[in-house]
C-alpha cells in the first residue's frame, strides 16, 4: 500500500469545495489516513514549492497558498501516488480533462484546487513535512475486499 499527500488549496476552501474534492478520492476507494487544516507560513510554503524558486510566479503562488488555511490529507491505496495524480488532472485547469478534479472545478493554472505529490519520494518527504507520526493512522479499512481483488493488495 502506498501513501500520498493532497492539499486542498485556499481557492477550494474559499469556494466551499472541501467536501466535494475529498469525496472524489474517498469514492475512488482511497483510504484517508490523516487529515487536518493548517495555514502555510512563508517558511513552509517556500519549502513546499522549492522546486519552483526560479520561476517568475514563485512569489505569486506562495502568496496565494497563504491567503487562507488549507486541508492537508494523507491518502492510502495501491499505486496511490499515480492514481491520485490521474484523478487530479493536468496542472492547467483549462487543459485538465473533464472528470478530473481540476478539469471539473478549475479555469486556471495557479488556482487549480488541489496539490498532489508527484512521486513516491516526494510523497514521503511531503507527508513528513505536514504530519507527525501520531497524526497518521494505520487502521482496518473493512471494504478493501470490495475495492480490490484479493491478489491486488
Ligand atoms: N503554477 C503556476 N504557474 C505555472 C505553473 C504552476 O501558478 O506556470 C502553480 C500551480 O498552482 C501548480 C503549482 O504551481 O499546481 C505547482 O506547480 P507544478 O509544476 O508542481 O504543478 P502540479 O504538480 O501542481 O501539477
Ligand atoms: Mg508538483
Amino acid at each position: 500500500m502506498e501513501k500520498t499527500l493532497i492539499i486542498i488549496k485556499p481557492g477550494a476552501v474559499q469556494r466551499g469545495l472541501i467536501g466535494e474534492v475529498l469525496s472524489r478520492f474517498e469514492k475512488k476507494g482511497l483510504q484517508v489516513c490523516g487529515i487536518k487544516m493548517i495555514r502555510f507560513t512563508e517558511e513552509s510554503v517556500s519549502e513546499h514549492y522549492a522546486h519552483l524558486s526560479q520561476k517568475p510566479f514563485f512569489n505569486r503562488i506562495k502568496r496565494a497558498m497563504m491567503i487562507s488555511p488549507v486541508i492537508v490529507c494523507c491518502l492510502q491505496g495501491v499505486d496511490a501516488v499515480r492514481v491520485v495524480r490521474h484523478l487530479v488532472g493536468a496542472t492547467n485547469g483549462r487543459e485538465a480533462l473533464p472528470g478530473t478534479v481540476r478539469g471539473d472545478f478549475s479555469m486556471s493554472v495557479q488556482e487549480n484546487i488541489v496539490h498532489a505529490s508527484d512521486s513516491t519520494d516526494s510523497a514521503e518527504t511531503e507527508l513528513t513535512r505536514f504530519f507527525s507520526p501520531e497524526e497518521l493512522f494505520d487502521y482496518d479499512f473493512n471494504n478493501r475486499g470490495f475495492i480490490y481483488a484479493n491478489n491486488e493488495f
